[in-house]
């Protein structure tokens, strides 16, 4: 179904991440279509959308886990084909919707294990805590005996822990007390401190146009807007559709 377009070489020196032309399917469901978009170095991108927009199938496939038709570079580089941990040891991390922490075992042993090692794993760790103090407390802790605004957390912290280049991060405030969410809002400007690139897939308009350099909204696997988030306030759609009139 693939092609396998050789890498166009479109990607500036300020291009982490570049979609041109995606299609993607399941079947006869058609999830993506024609989609482009560009992630700047140091900027969060954000792609919100309603539930079954698209938003998860655009994640996996820029992190290898879905097939697609166009062209996703990295740095300059196709992705087309390639195995998902040869794409994570170049520095491009994932944190999926689902969270996959390991329920058992303490956050600790999650940040340790859970994660692709790159650099140097101590010192990682200590600058992890740093960012989330609320698991430095809890280092002892089970995952499953965390609130969910925890292990959102702990998901995030983890992916961190692979020392990201450009981290993508699906849905962090899906099912969250609003109150909670000011907790992923601090991982999130910490994790720009750190000089990270951000792509942020989200549900939550107002948490992405907060967060976000650059928003797209995607529907029914078509981008229908794209701007600043002080360009897609003031559009009538997006205000009526998204942020209640
Ligand atoms: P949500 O916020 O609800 O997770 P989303 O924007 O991430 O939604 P996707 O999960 O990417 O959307 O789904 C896009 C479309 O693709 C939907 O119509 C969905 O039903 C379909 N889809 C996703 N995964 C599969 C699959 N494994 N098999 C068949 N169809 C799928």
């Amino acid at each position: 179904m693939s092609t396998d377009p050789q890498s166009s070489s479109t990607a500036t020196r300020d291009t982490v991440l570049s979609v041109s032309d995606v299609n993607v399917s399941y079947g006869k469901v058609q999830a993506l279509r024609d989609v482009s978009l560009s992630v700047g170095e140091g900027e969060v991108t954000s792609v919100i959308g309603p539930n079954g927009a698209g938003k998860s199938t655009l994640a996996n496939a820029i992190s290898g886990f879905k097939s697609f038709d166009g062209v996703i570079e990295y740095r300059g580089s196709s992705v087309h084909g390639r195995p998902p941990e040869s794409i994570v040891e170049s520095g491009l991390i994932h944190c999926t919707e689902s969270r996959n922490l390991f329920g058992f075992m303490t956050v600790d042993d999650n940040l340790e294990l859970g994660s692709y090692q790159r650099g140097d794993v101590a010192e990682r760790k200590s600058l992890v805590y740093e960012l989330f103090p609320r698991l430095d407390e809890r280092r002892n802790q089970r995952a499953n005996t965390m609130s969910g605004g925890e292990q959102q957390m702990l998901a995030i912290a983890r992916a961190l822990m692979s020392d990201p280049d450009l981290l993508i991060l699906d849905e962090p405030t899906l099912g969250l007390a609003p109150i909670i969410l000011e907790d992923i809002s601090d991982g999130i400007d910490a994790i720009q401190s750190e000089g990270v690139t951000v792509l942020l897939c989200e549900q939550n308009v107002t948490f992405a146009m907060d967060h976000a350099d650059e928003i797209h909204l995607l529907e029914n696997g078509e981008i229908v807007r794209s701007g600043s988030p002080a360009m897609l306030r003031d559009d009538d759609y997006i205000r009526e559709s998204y942020l209640g009139g």
